[in-house]
């Protein structure tokens, strides 16, 4: 199947848990991917893994000369830009009354200020391409509360937001923004949660590529008509559990 043919994506945070397997996805669909990560090392040996089609750079999402140093090599490598997946991100935790200041600001940083400036040095190559997807990934966090979760909630609420204003600001481009919102996905990030902790009606957690195929969903032309939505995987988590 060639669901994503002749497209050229970023995916941050791509070297591994659910970003390698957008990467993997992507790749495998038919699209060229440049994975953009802090881990240097998984990075490049998932890019050999993938060939030809995928290659890795550094991208601290935070760092704008970064950025701006990664939309140059894609466009450079494969020749144009039209899918970004701004998959970067970090989960803090503590009561509010302890939650470290510096904490909540490197939280805000990485996972909200960083998918903004992706939007911000992308947009330009995709309005150059006649056309683009941009596929945010908050979190069922972006949709409701989660105790001792604050800068990760408004992280999350926040990328959700910003979705649909710059989905607003480029419809006119024929570039589609959504954001995607995966309930408990089992990679490191994730490793001491236990699904049987949650109130997952569906009862356990997801794999990365049940939330990989939402992504191209997304990235293929196959969203055509879908922007500034909101995309849940979840197994029911957020749908309400009226009785025990
Ligand atoms: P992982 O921690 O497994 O992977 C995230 C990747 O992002 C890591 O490689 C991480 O590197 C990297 N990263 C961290 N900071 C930066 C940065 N400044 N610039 C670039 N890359 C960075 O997480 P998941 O795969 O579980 O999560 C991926 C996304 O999905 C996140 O945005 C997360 O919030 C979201 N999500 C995950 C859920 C889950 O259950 N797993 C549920 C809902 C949403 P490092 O190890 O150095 O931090």
């Amino acid at each position: 199947m060639n669901r994503v043919q002749g497209k050229v994506a970023i995916v941050t945070g791509g070297s591994r848990g659910i970003g390698a397997a957008y990467a993997r996805l992507l790749v495998a669909e038919g699209a060229k991917v440049v994975i953009g990560d802090v881990l240097d090392t998984e990075g490049k040996a998932l890019a050999a893994e993938l060939g030809a089609d995928a290659a890795y750079i550094h991208l601290d999402v935070t760092q704008t000369a970064d950025w701006a140093a990664a939309v140059a090599f894609a466009v450079k490598t494969f020749g144009s830009l039209t899918v970004l997946v701004n998959n970067a991100g970090i989960a803090s935790g503590a009561a509010i009354t302890e939650f470290p200041l510096d904490m909540w600001r490197k939280t805000l940083d990485i996972n909200l200020t960083g998918t903004f400036i992706g939007m911000q040095v992308v947009i330009p190559e995709m309005v150059k391409a006649k056309g683009g997807s941009i596929i945010n990934i908050s979190s069922v966090e972006g949709l409701r509360g989660s105790a001792g979760l604050h800068a990760y909630v408004a992280s999350k609420f926040g990328v959700r937001g910003i979705t649909k204003s710059v989905a607003l600001d480029v419809a006119k481009y024929g570039i589609r923004v959504n954001s995607i919102h995966p309930g408990l996905i089992e990679t490191p990030m994730t490793k001491s949660i236990k699904a049987a902790d949650l109130q997952i009606p569906m009862g356990r957690a997801a794999q990365p590529d049940e939330v990989a195929r939402m992504m191209l969903f997304l990235a293929s032309d196959e969203a055509s008509y879908s922007t500034g939505a909101e995309f849940v995987i979840d197994g029911g988590l957020t749908m309400g559990v009226p009785h025990a």
